[in-house]
């Protein structure tokens, strides 16, 4: 499973964040700089109440770059949608600031916060709560362009939802038609074209497929893919399942009890994890090839993720952690660079060898 002492550099070459491109990097679009979230939450009896701070998100720093799609993985509780909502702008943070095009949105007000606010987009978890269902798929799609004033007739606004419906792969027809008349995937495909619908910049895709069926998935994944490609959108894909952000996200960064562990370019990542609970998540990927299959290790971490509340000591990934030992237990690993361009929170990165997939 694991051999020490190997030099990793020679096995995994050097590649700009933004994969894929022999040109210059694009810019960076988001930048988010040591931002915590914490919540104050009480435990104990109604007569001896304890106060706590819940550490949602935990002094973290990362940037996404235009065109580009950050895959952000990790379990539940790990502090990923918290993320998400205090990059939006929807959640305040403790500290720690975000950066859109190099401005704190922190410090924005009136005009120039509604026009971040249609910069930046969501597309929700759950298709069936996300939609009101007293509104038609044409007016769910239309609320922003009217709340923007993106059309400036009535004709102008019939054609610009049709042309909406027709990007995310539905019949203009179904305008008239209210959610209850959808499928799951056609649904999200209905939120997909109301993000789009205000011509942002960055949208933050919230477990997209998580709440669909498996043969829907693929078709709602390829669907964002294309627009992506097309409209030079910028992604943070959140997902509790690394085989879902696999193949549409170009870097990924990996959470924990609201750390980012590792972040990596999606083909180093897969390939050659660095961080064991990246590992773990990794080992849990079937492989279609059954000789492959059946020579590998799978890693089966005991134990559910520590209360966010009362983390443990260290690394907060201790007591799961086949590789764990006394200093980990004690001292806080950083997220450091690495030789081979990625970034990891592990006393022992250098001199483990994982098997990736
Ligand atoms: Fe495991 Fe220690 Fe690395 Fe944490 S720092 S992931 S406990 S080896």
């Amino acid at each position: 499973m694991v051999a020490t002492q190997q030099n990793m550099t020679t096995t995994n070459p050097v590649i700009p964040a933004h994969a894929g491109t022999q040109n210059p990097e694009p810019p960076v679009l988001i930048d988010v700089e040591n931002l915590s979230v914490e919540f104050p939450v009480s435990s104990g009896t109604l007569f001896s109440r304890n106060r706590a701070t819940l550490h949602a998100v935990d002094n973290v720093s990362l940037s996404i770059r235009k065109g580009e799609s950050l895959g952000l993985v990790g379990e539940s509780g790990s502090g990923k949608t918290t993320l998400g909502r205090a990059i939006l702008h929807l959640q305040k943070a403790t500290r720690g600031r975000v950066l859109f095009e190099g401005q704190p949105i922190n410090t924005m007000r009136g005009r120039e916060l509604r026009n971040l606010r249609r910069r930046m987009q969501i597309i929700f978890q759950d298709p069936y709560s996300s939609l009101d269902p007293r509104m038609s798929a044409g007016a769910i799609i239309g609320e922003g362009i009217t709340i923007h004033n993106l059309a400036s007739t009535r004709a102008d606004y019939n054609r610009r939802v049709a042309e909406l419906l027709e990007m995310v792969g539905l019949n203009p027809e179904m305008a008239r038609r209210f959610p209850h008349e959808f499928s799951g995937g056609q649904r999200q495909r209905i939120g997909i074209a109301r993000a789009l619908a205000v011509e942002p910049d960055f949208i933050i895709c919230d477990e997209p497929v998580s709440a669909l069926d498996v043969s829907i998935q693929a078709q709602i994944l390829s669907l964002l893919a294309n627009l992506q490609s097309e409209l030079g959108l910028t992604y943070l894909f959140v997902a509790h399942d690394l085989s879902v952000v696999r193949h549409i996200s170009d870097r990924v960064a990996v959470m924990y009890l609201g750390r980012i562990v590792e972040i990596a370019t999606s083909a180093d990542l897969y390939s050659i994890p660095q961080h064991p609970y990246t590992y773990a998540l990794i080992s849990g990927i079937p492989v279609p090839d059954p000789r492959i299959e059946a020579r590998r290790q799978r890693v089966i971490l005991g134990g559910e993720p520590a209360n966010p509340a009362n983390p443990p000591t260290g690394c907060h990934f201790h007591p799961r952690c086949p590789f764990a030992t006394d200093q980990c237990t004690t001292e806080k690993p950083q997220l450091r660079q690495t030789k081979t361009n990625r970034q990891v929170s592990c006393h022992r990165s250098e001199e483990l060898t994982l098997e990736g997939v």
